[in-house]
């Protein structure tokens, strides 16, 4: 099945900008995903092609106005109605891991992407859109962040990484982060690689890495720790998990 990536954007010509290169693009020309380019201005009805008006309350900025928004959503919808609909906003749930296999997983998705103050709100419940944030920063357009989402789709479909293993071990995907990573020459700058790492003993190298991203991630992610520990306990003494706590 090919992944169908459809974006919603003002600026159509941004895409498929880096995703036309590397593993991406290579997936683009076999069709193992396919991408299609909404133009929002299209579904303005007049003859202006007015997209954005004042925020109602005032304010700076423009706003995306619903009505255009909705005509060009409901065209995606026609042309891939399986495919769920994301609007890029830093008010959305961040994005995770969890949810990119999930997508990948999927028949494809359709992403909107805001400019300006973004979008009348009416659209989220309106159109039953999800929406998703790609970090706690604010963009100047929801462009990159459809191409960050994409980028981590595209990767996860089958046949585009070489190893199919290098998936698995990454970080987030046990909910720790990954073991660092060494490679020739082994002294640099007087820093040599780690011993156990040259010393050919698969089951050392294997719990070295094990405590390395368990310690890393204790240190650096405090909150993926706590959640895992967490996710630990409950399992172990057979606790229901409870509700509203069920975050990945
Ligand atoms: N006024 C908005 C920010 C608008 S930025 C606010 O303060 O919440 C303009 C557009 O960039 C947004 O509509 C969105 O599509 C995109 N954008 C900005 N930051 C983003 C983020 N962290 N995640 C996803 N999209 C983002």
């Amino acid at each position: 099945m090919t992944f169908a990536a459809t974006v919603l954007t003002l600026y159509p010509e941004m895409f498929p900008g880096p995703l036309g290169v590397s593993l991406a693009g290579r997936a683009l020309e076999e069709q193992r995903w396919t991408l299609d380019t909404l133009q929002i201005r299209d579904f303005a009805a007049d003859k202006h092609r007015t997209v954005d008006d004042t925020p109602a309350g005032g304010g700076a900025g423009m706003v995306l106005r619903v009505d255009v928004l909705a005509a060009c959503i409901d065209h995606a919808r026609a042309l891939h109605p399986r495919c769920p609909v994301l609007a890029m906003t830093p008010r959305g749930k961040p994005l995770n891991q969890a949810r990119v296999r999930e997508l990948s997983a999927g028949s494809g998705v359709t992403i909107l992407c805001g400019r300006f103050e973004g979008f009348d709100e009416r659209i989220v419940e309106g159109r039953g859109i999800e929406e998703v944030s790609i970090g706690d920063v604010v963009l100047s357009g929801g462009e990159p962040a459809a191409l960050m989402l994409l980028d981590a789709c595209i990767r996860l479909l089958p046949g585009v990484m070489g190893a199919p293993s290098s998936g698995a071990e990454e970080s987030f995907e046990q909910g720790l982060l990954e073991y660092p990573h060494f490679t020739r020459p082994v002294e640099w700058e007087g820093r040599t690689i780690p011993e156990v790492l040259r010393s050919g003993d698969h089951a050392k190298i294997t719990a070295w890495r094990k405590q390395q991203a368990e310690d890393d991630t204790r240190l650096r992610r405090p909150d993926f720790w706590e959640r895992r520990s967490g996710a630990r306990v409950q399992s172990a003494s057979g606790a229901r998990q409870k509700k509203g706590n069920q975050d990945t």
